[in-house]
């Protein structure tokens, strides 16, 4: 199942391999596995094939980029100009983006050639892409199990040999979590590294887009050409691109490798923790140091991250009305529904007493508007389970009277989050913990109850609340056949330092 990298594509078109018989490939591995696996949402054969046939020219006449002959699949939430983007939902099941996120174009300009567009939770909420208008991913090591999520389907594309590697998202662990579930490296950059412009928002402070990919050597690559300032993002850093390649000559001596206890507690899998441990002493022997480090309010970071996440999500959200984009219900339904309840209500008005007289009015003042309907019927078709219930959850948090008691709280121990990490840092280069408490789970195992389903994103949403940088890298199967997950969180703008821990371990 390894499927190339970007780097040994790239050595195999210079010893003469044509590029239009890699795309072929991939193109040939999304028609064969896809039935099966539904991983690709959409993909573009012909458009990728000429794109082919241009850069090979570029790249006889020296003039090709970086990631030329690398071949791509995209989370379905970030913008590609003249393509769907659906966030897996119906609100935006139809709607064609006019504009390129900077990511993208950023590949594009070092000629990746963006193959398939892929499998997702809706709007980024989830952790096993289940939560999907076009139904669950399944994962390539075993189909009865989920991909992880939310970019499941960028794991698997990249698991499963469609593309050499993917763009996701992460906003609490969905480039991560859905890494280790498919045994890829899943890189999460610190918030502010790569541009958003053009990701489409779920909880705009905590959003960041990565690489899924085979190797350390490849998410460098990637990282490399995705960063960096961009006017268009205000939150983007104006920091310098470091060399991220100049990583992969990394060895252990001297890197010191902070433990979190809290990291290695109950519900962890014994044997992820086995192997783990096993490793760690792999890094000692190799002349890496172990640091114990502390980060004290990891309990409540589930808690915190589902009431920001949510109550940006819902402000966020709010832009699909049915009047500017995506999905709107059907007007004229509306309007003679409208019409009938008001009859009813006329109607029943004429038979009134008195006393029913005043609560028929009442009921007829409180009638929708036309708009009014239009939005709720909207909202109600276009937004599934998930979606409507972190809308729900985010707005009830962000009302006035619960405003102080869940918002501000969470927004102060957000706080306390991060001086945990930067406490835990002045000790150690990069932190190290499970990606996931387990391997992959059974599709539709989580599925009726959603906290154990938030449960899964333990490990990994600390990282995203306190703004910094984590890789998950492969480091072997469980017995149950299934990969497991290793992550190194590094210090914000300190991706070197996780890449580096990433190929050494790689390299183990
Ligand atoms: N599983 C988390 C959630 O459902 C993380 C999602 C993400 O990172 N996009 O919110």
């Amino acid at each position: 199942m390894k499927s190339r990298s970007i780097v040994q594509t790239r050595q195999q078109l210079l010893a003469g391999e044509s590029l239009k018989e890699i795309v072929s490939h991939y193109i040939s591995q999304i028609d064969q596995k896809n039935a099966e696996l539904n991983i690709s949402v959409v993909h573009y054969p012909e458009e990728s094939i000429a794109r082919a046939e241009q850069i090979e020219k570029k790249i006889t006449s020296g003039k090709a980029g970086t990631l030329a002959g690398s071949v791509f699949g995209i989370k379905d939430v970030l913008n590609e100009k003249g393509k769907v983007v659906s966030c897996a939902s119906n609100m935006l099941r139809n709607f064609k983006s006019v504009y390129n996120a900077t990511a993208i174009q950023k590949l594009l300009d070092e000629d990746a050639i963006l193959l398939s567009r892929l499998n997702m939770d809706e709007f980024a909420m989830g952790s096993s892409t289940e939560n999907s208008i076009y139904g669950p991913s399944r994962n390539p090591h075993n189909p009865d199990r989920v991909t992880g999520g939310s970019s499941g389907g960028s794991a698997a594309a990249v698991a499963a040999d469609m593309a050499n590697a993917a763009l996701g998202s992460d906003t609490g662990g969905s480039i991560r979590q859905p890494a280790s579930y498919c045994g890829v490296v899943g890189l999460k950059p610190s918030y502010g590294r790569v541009s958003r412009y053009g990701l489409v928002a779920y909880a705009s402070s905590f959003d960041s887009i990565g690489p899924l990919t085979q190797t350390v050597e490849d998410a460098a690559l990637v990282l490399s050409v995705i960063a960096g300032r961009d006017n268009n993002d205000g939150s983007s850093s104006f920091d310098t691109v470091p060399d991220y390649l100049s990583a992969l000559n990394a060895t252990a001596k001297g890197l010191r490798i902070g433990v979190p206890k809290e990291y290695f507690s109950e519900g962890l899998d014994p044997e992820i923790h086995q192997q783990i441990l096993d490793r760690l002493k792999q890094f000692e022997s190799d002349g890496a140091t172990l640091v114990p480090v502390s980060l004290p309010h990891t309990p409540y970071a589930i808690a915190t991250y589902y009431i920001l996440a949510t109550a940006e999500a819902s402000s966020n959200l709010a832009r699909y009305d049915g009047v500017r984009f995506g999905h709107r219900a059907d007007q004229k339904k509306i309007r003679e529904e409208l019409k009938v309840e008001e009859k009813v209500l006329r109607d029943e008005l004429k038979l009134a007493d008195e006393a029913s007289n005043q609560l028929i009015h009442t009921k007829l003042n409180a009638l929708d508007s036309p708009l009014i309907r239009l939005y709720k019927e909207t909202r109600s078709e276009g937004f599934g389970i998930e979606v409507k219930r972190r809308i729900m959850l985010g707005t009830y948090v962000l009302s006035a009277g619960y405003y102080d008691a869940y918002y501000g709280k969470a927004q102060r121990i957000r706080r306390l989050i991060r001086q945990d990490f930067d406490r835990a840092f002045a000790s150690c280069d990069v932190i190290v913990s499970p990606t996931a408490p387990t391997t992959a789970f059974p599709l539709g195992d989580n599925q009726d109850d959603p906290i154990k389903m938030y449960l899964n994103d333990i490990y990994t949403i600390s990282a995203n609340l306190a703004g910094i940088c984590g890789i998950s890298i492969p480091i072997g199967f469980h017995s149950d056949g299934l990969p497991i997950g290793m992550q190194f969180m590094g210090a914000a703008f300190d991706e070197i330092s996780i890449l580096k821990a990433g190929r050494i371990t790689e390299l183990q």
